[in-house]
This record gives C-alpha cells, sequence and structure tokens, in this order.
C-alpha cells in the first residue's frame, strides 16, 4: 500500500534529458520529472538564462543545463554523449523543443522563405533527438523511452499554420516509424500532443496576451475545471517515460480536454 500524501515515484533513478525546458511546457515537466524521483534531469535549450534559472530552481544535485539548439545535430549528439559522460547511461529522452508557426498565412500566400526554420527545429530536431538518444539507449542496453512533442494539430487541418502543422505531422511519422524501428531492442517512442496553454510560443504565434488566450481558452473547454496547464501535459509525459507505460509504443497521446474537431476554429 503506498502512504497517503506520499508522491509516486514514477521515474526513481532514471536519468533524462528534456529539450525545450527553459520555458513552458518543458520547463513544467522538468519539475515534474523531480518530483518523481528523476537522479537526473539534463535541461537543453538554447535560453541559457532561463535554462540556468530552472535547473537552479530543482538543484544543482540532480540537474543540469547544456546550451543545445537541436537543429544542429553535432550539439544533440553532444548533449546526449555528455549525458551518459556524466551520470552513465540515459533512460529518458523527452524531445520537446519547438517554435510556432512562420507564418500566419493560407498555402495560396505561403512564405517559403521562412518554411525550412519551423521544419529545421519541429521536425529535423525532433528527428535528431530520437537518433542520438536511441543510440545512446542501445549501445549500454537501455530499455529506455522516448518522448516527442507533437500537437493537437498533428492530426488535423488548420486554417492558416501551414508550415507548423505540417511539421507536427512530421512528428507522428517519426514516432511511428521509430518506434516500429526500436521495439525489438527494447526501446520505446511515443508522442504527447497537446492542446491550447498559455505559453510564449501560443501567445507569440497567436498574437494575443495571456489575459486574452486565458478567455479564449475558458471558451474553448467548456465543463473543464480551468484552462488546461503544462502540468496536464507533464503528467502524461511522466506516464510515458515511466515503466506504466511500458507496453505502449508508437502512440500519440492527446491532451487537450476533449477540444478535439473546435482546434481549427481559433487558429
Ligand atoms: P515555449 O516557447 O514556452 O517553449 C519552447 C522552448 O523550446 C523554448 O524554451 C525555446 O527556447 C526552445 N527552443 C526553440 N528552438 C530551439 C532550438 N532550436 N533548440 C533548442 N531549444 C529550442 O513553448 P511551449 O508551448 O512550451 O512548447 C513546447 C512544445 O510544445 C513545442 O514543441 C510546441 O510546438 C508544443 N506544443 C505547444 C502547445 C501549446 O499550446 N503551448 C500546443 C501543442 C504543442
Amino acid at each position: 500500500m503506498t502512504e497517503p500524501n506520499l508522491p509516486l515515484k514514477k521515474l526513481h533513478g532514471k536519468v533524462a534529458i528534456i529539450t525545450g525546458a527553459a520555458s513552458g511546457i518543458g520547463a513544467v515537466t522538468a519539475r515534474h520529472f523531480a518530483y518523481h524521483g528523476a537522479l537526473a534531469v539534463v535541461i537543453a535549450d538554447v535560453q541559457d538564462a532561463k535554462g540556468r534559472e530552472v535547473a537552479a530552481s530543482i538543484g544543482s544535485d540532480r540537474c543540469t543545463y547544456i546550451h543545445c539548439d537541436v537543429t544542429d545535430e553535432e550539439q544533440v549528439k553532444s548533449l546526449v554523449d555528455s549525458t551518459v559522460q556524466l551520470y552513465g547511461r540515459l533512460d529518458v529522452m523527452y524531445s520537446n523543443a519547438g517554435i510556432g508557426a512562420a507564418s500566419e498565412q493560407t498555402v495560396l500566400d505561403l512564405d517559403l522563405s521562412k518554411f525550412d526554420k519551423v521544419m529545421a527545429v519541429n521536425a529535423r530536431g525532433m528527428a535528431a533527438c530520437v537518433k542520438h538518444a536511441a543510440r545512446a539507449m542501445v549501445e549500454k542496453g537501455v530499455r529506455g523511452s522516448i518522448v516527442c512533442t507533437a500537437s493537437f494539430v498533428a492530426e488535423c487541418g488548420t486554417d492558416s499554420q501551414t508550415d507548423y502543422t505540417m511539421s507536427k505531422h512530421a512528428v507522428l511519422g517519426l514516432v511511428r516509424s521509430a518506434s516500429m524501428q526500436l521495439a525489438a531492442r527494447g526501446v520505446r517512442v511515443n508522442c504527447v500532443s497537446p492542446g491550447l496553454v498559455a505559453t510564449p510560443l501560443v501567445c507569440e504565434s497567436l498574437k494575443v496576451g495571456e489575459e486574452e488566450l486565458t478567455a479564449i481558452m475558458a471558451a474553448i473547454y467548456p465543463g473543464i475545471n480551468g484552462p488546461m496547464t503544462e502540468k496536464h501535459v507533464a503528467d502524461a509525459v511522466v506516464f510515458l517515460a515511466s515503466e506504466d507505460s511500458e507496453f505502449v509504443t508508437g502512440h500519440n497521446l492527446v491532451v487537450d480536454g476533449g477540444r478535439g474537431v473546435k482546434a481549427t476554429a481559433l487558429l
């Protein structure tokens, strides 16, 4: 029997990397991993000051910040290798870094000069993280878990965010392929698809302030107790990272409070 009021240590002893953990969903998930008993959480991002702040809030005994631009494969390789050097292995990669749409346009006016930037972070960056995490896990014989952040737009169309929507569809293709290829080696690959959470990425992308976004979200989630938060996503990531999901791979776990088809109305 578990003692009441004691946190369940679902990630006890795990060594994890979280990309894009200087802000938003990644930062909250890093704290949640620590709460769930992770031995070490490596925070990777391009926002160094914010990344170090998150690491310090968790504690230098089990959290480290490493600068890593996921669009640069060498930096991703070095992030993974440094983690293995520091902590002996890698159990969990949460590949979460992402940027919003570069252009709020329909396909008729799509600005292709900005297209590659979105794909470089959201699609190619994810592939680099999955590749190097899987390599490290296979090399060490670790039965690891890789989780990627897709989005509620990964399985539907949007009325303006063509580049972002395409990049998130690509994450599903990556997860489904990698999970098939790695299952026999004991490595699981899943993704989480958040609904709308009021983070800097969304406020900038939709050009709304946090207050306005909160009002929009209240209209989108009638009947649910308050708006969706980063913690709702973090809970799903902990599940996919932990042994609780040991027979789950190639899955897209949508965490959107039942928002479903209303997705396109906002964008
Ligand atoms: P955020 O802007 O708060 O966090 C994104 C983080 O990624 C930032 O810290 C940023 O510095 C980092 N990043 C950006 N480019 C990078 C790069 N090249 N290398 C390393 N790090 C980089 O936004 P968020 O909402 O927390 O986004 C996290 C993930 O969730 C993204 O993949 C996003 O697409 C996805 N997502 C968010 C929502 C939402 O409503 N907030 C919904 C669906 C999916």
